[in-house]
């Protein structure tokens, strides 16, 4: 029995700026039965609020605070662990880094920084790291599903360094079970009465079960044909959509 759902965003909700076709109608559908639920994402490219603001604006009915992002559990990181952090993020997200600004470095923040992510900085990067730096990674996603078409994300660049510096990446995000364990905490439910509805199957999917939750791939955003192959352990379904993913729930 389902209690609690957490929805990818990028893939699942909508692409670049246009919502995918039945994802409104399928959210509505849960606030109608009152199934809580969250947004969890490892976008980098957007802050909070400008996620916010774009939901809001394709018509979703949702409050910030039920928008998690992989960039907040790095804050949140780096708080806990007073760290000062040298940033290789989008410029979108700087301002939420600005709390922890001066300080010599002694942590490398990596993200989605798409153009930023050039030579001379991830050279800076591994630099900071052979001298001892921390890696916090936000989110290790291989690619991703943009207008046009897949592009890379995070992951390949974190392997890069970690290759480099003889390190392990710390990652914040999507598959990290702690980031998933966040999420439900505030649903009011286990682990194993939430399902994770999302378009990819290594860190939506995988992460979601290695957590301890229920998961459904769905097969819009970056989905590929043989990605259910890839699932890595039983308690998963494979949905057309968001849409066929919330029936399977209520028709439970
Ligand atoms: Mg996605």
């Amino acid at each position: 029995m389902i209690k609690g759902v957490l929805l990818d965003l990028s893939g699942t909700i909508y692409v670049d700026n246009e919502v995918l076709p039945r994802a409104l109608e399928a959210v509505q559908k849960l606030q109608a039965e009152k199934i809580p639920m969250r947004y969890l994402t490892n976008s980098s490219r957007s802050s909070r609020k400008e996620i916010l603001q774009k939901l809001m604006g394709m018509g979703f009915d949702v409050s910030e605070e039920e928008i998690f992002t992989a960039p907040l559990a790095v804050q949140g990181y780096l708080r806990e662990h007073k760290l000062s952090p040298w940033l290789l993020v989008h410029p979108a997200i700087e301002e939420e880094f600005k709390e922890f600004s001066g300080g010599t470095p002694d942590a490398v923040v990596l993200c989605d920084a798409a153009e930023a992510l050039s030579y001379e900085n991830l050279n800076q990067a591994f630099r900071l790291l052979i001298k001892g730096a921390r890696l916090l990674a936000v989110g290790d996603n291989r690619y991703f599903k943009e207008a046009g078409g897949m592009s890379l994300d995070a992951g390949p660049f974190i392997r890069a360094l970690e290759y480099a510096a003889d390190c392990e990446a710390i990652v914040l995000g999507k598959p990290s079970p702690a980031f998933f364990h966040s999420a439900v905490a505030q649903l009011g439910c286990r682990p194993r009465e939430t399902l994770m509805v999302g378009d990819d199957v290594f860190a939506d999917v995988n992460g979601a079960l290695k957590a301890g939750m229920k998961a459904a791939l769905v097969k819009t955003g970056k989905y590929q044909p043989g990605d259910e192959q890839k699932i890595a352990a039983p308690g998963a379904c494979v949905c057309n959509d968001l849409l066929d993913a919330v029936d399977g729930i209520l028709e439970d």
